[in-house]
């Protein structure tokens, strides 16, 4: 009988969550967060932590009635250097602008319960669907094309131009671990910490017009194996996926955890249309159980090294000595403290 707990729910979740990479821990990039994680630090790391979650709780929603007078009560065109490495992974006309999140987003993503990842999921979704845009020439691209490693570089984008004034900063002071010197870390898109695939990785085997991995196993000794065509992992294809993992669960099914991982790589589009959604898994299905234990292993190997991670650290430059350092400060209150707005009235009760 199918155990239609929420856990079960979370824990195939936290798989599919994964699906960019290697890395088990929890990570920001991926947007998952856990207040009840028992690796939740104590002590002194939780007093800074505590400060620095007193500063997200100081921070005031651009409220503004659109008589506003920057460029941020509309469209803000994204550099896409600013995205880095990433931007390779993104066809080069795709240009992205993002705007500053409504009142009405705010105070959705301030009631949802951080305990519940499947809640979080359609807040998070909600967040990027009404505040970024893609176009390709005229064009709109829908957001589920956004690569899942960048859903929390997007949303911390339109952070940044929904909270105009400085106090909304996040921001944490710790001593420098290459000199000594205390260094600021203010959280925002561009202090973000990901691991990314060797370049020359990239330039062999990504197709920049197809938009996949182009990898043949033989060439690495694989002698049964056939040429693979690895595709990104979107926020589209995740929320399907998700989806349908959901819908084998309520089913009573068994749930492949192994080729869940796999899943949203090999195929390239997700349907919305349940049916079309059940063959276009099916295939790749067939496809998959056809691996020997050789290719699996290599196949293990090959995502581990095409994966962008988003890591669960901050990098900054430090101005004393100029190294690049990295904190492990997180947010133990759960994301969505990102976008609180705090009320300008007085508190009724304690509660
Ligand atoms: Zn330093």
């Amino acid at each position: 009988m199918a155990n239609k707990e929420p856990q079960d729910f979370s824990a195939v979740e936290q798989q599919i969550g994964n699906i960019g990479g290697e890395n088990d821990s929890q990570s920001l990039g991926k947007l998952k967060f856990d207040p009840m994680n028992p690796n939740a630090p104590t002590g002194e790391e939780k007093k800074e932590m505590e400060e620095f979650l007193e500063k997200s709780r100081s921070a005031r929603a651009d409220m503004r009635d659109g008589t506003g007078n920057d460029i941020r009560d509309g469209w803000v065109p994204i550099n896409r250097e600013d995205l880095g490495p990433r931007s390779q992974f993104y066809p080069e006309n795709w240009e992205f602008r993002v705007r500053p999140a409504t009142v009405e987003s705010i105070k959705n993503w301030s009631a949802v319960d951080d305990a519940r990842i499947e809640q979080l999921n359609s807040v998070y979704n909600e967040i990027l669907k009404s505040n970024v845009s893609i176009k390709n020439g005229d064009a709109t691209i829908s957001w589920q094309n956004i690569n899942s490693w960048d859903r929390f570089w997007f949303i911390l984008k339109v952070r940044e131009y929904t909270f105009v004034k400085g106090e909304a900063k996040l921001e944490h002071t710790e001593d420098c671990s290459e000199c000594g010197n205390p260094v600021t870390f203010t959280m925002g898109p561009n202090t973000l910490n990901f691991e990314y695939p060797d370049q020359e990785i990239v330039d062999k085997y990504w197709n920049t017009t197809d938009r996949c991995w182009v990898i043949d196993p033989s060439d690495f000794g694989v002698e049964d194996g056939q040429i693979v065509k690895l595709y990104i992992p979107t926020l589209g294809k995740e929320e399907q996926i998700l989806n349908w993992v959901y819908a084998q669960v309520q089913g009573g099914k068994k749930i492949d955890e192994q080729f869940i991982k796999y899943l949203p790589w090999l195929l390239k589009n997700a349907s919305k249309d349940r049916d079309t959604l059940d063959s276009q898994i099916s295939l790749v299905q067939r496809q998959y159980k056809m691996w020997s234990l050789d290719m699996f292993l290599f196949m293990q190997d090959v995502i581990k090294n095409i994966a962008v991670t988003p890591l669960q650290t901050m990098k900054t430059k430090c101005p004393a000595c100029g190294e690049e350092v990295t904190t492990n400060v997180q947010f133990p209150g759960g994301i969505k403290s990102l976008f609180i707005a705090e009320s300008r009235y007085k508190k009724f009760g304690t509660k």
